[in-house]
């Protein structure tokens, strides 16, 4: 068994609020969220930071960036044709930049003015 918390909601071991799933990704509601929509997007497979993951599966990274996309649009954050409203792709990688899962996670943000740049 795998002590990796993503890979336990993978595996369904642990629960997720599942909102998009394709066959090698996976989103769910984060379970603290930080803005009105905000909704973690994973490869099912675990890599530890998309730095980690661009190098050794880049379209699997391209994958995850699509399923992001998509949750925003579904989420009425965006449409096809334009990013409005609007929301934030994060990759929070290493512990400045506060990365707490060490299985790669883009946080799609939205719902309100987002500030920029962040703490
Ligand atoms: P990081 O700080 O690594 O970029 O983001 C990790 C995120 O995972 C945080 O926003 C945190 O709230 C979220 N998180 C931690 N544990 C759980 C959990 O058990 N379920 C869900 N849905 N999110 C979690
Ligand atoms: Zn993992």
């Amino acid at each position: 068994m795998t002590d990796c918390l993503f890979c336990r909601m993978v595996a369904g071991e642990i629960p997720a609020d599942v909102v998009h799933e394709t066959e090698r990704t996976l989103a769910f509601r984060d379970i603290n969220p930080q803005a009105p929509t905000h909704v973690l997007v994973i490869p099912k497979d675990h890599h530890a930071t998309a730095g980690l993951l661009v190098g050794a599966e880049p379209q699997l990274l391209a994958e995850v960036v699509a399923a992001a996309h998509a949750v925003a649009v579904q989420e009425g954050l965006a449409t096809a044709e334009a990013p409005e409203p609007g929301y934030r792709l994060v990759f929070n990688s290493g512990p400045q930049a506060g990365q707490t899962v060490h299985h790669v996670h883009g946080h799609v943000l939205g719902g309100r003015d987002l500030t920029w740049p962040p703490g």
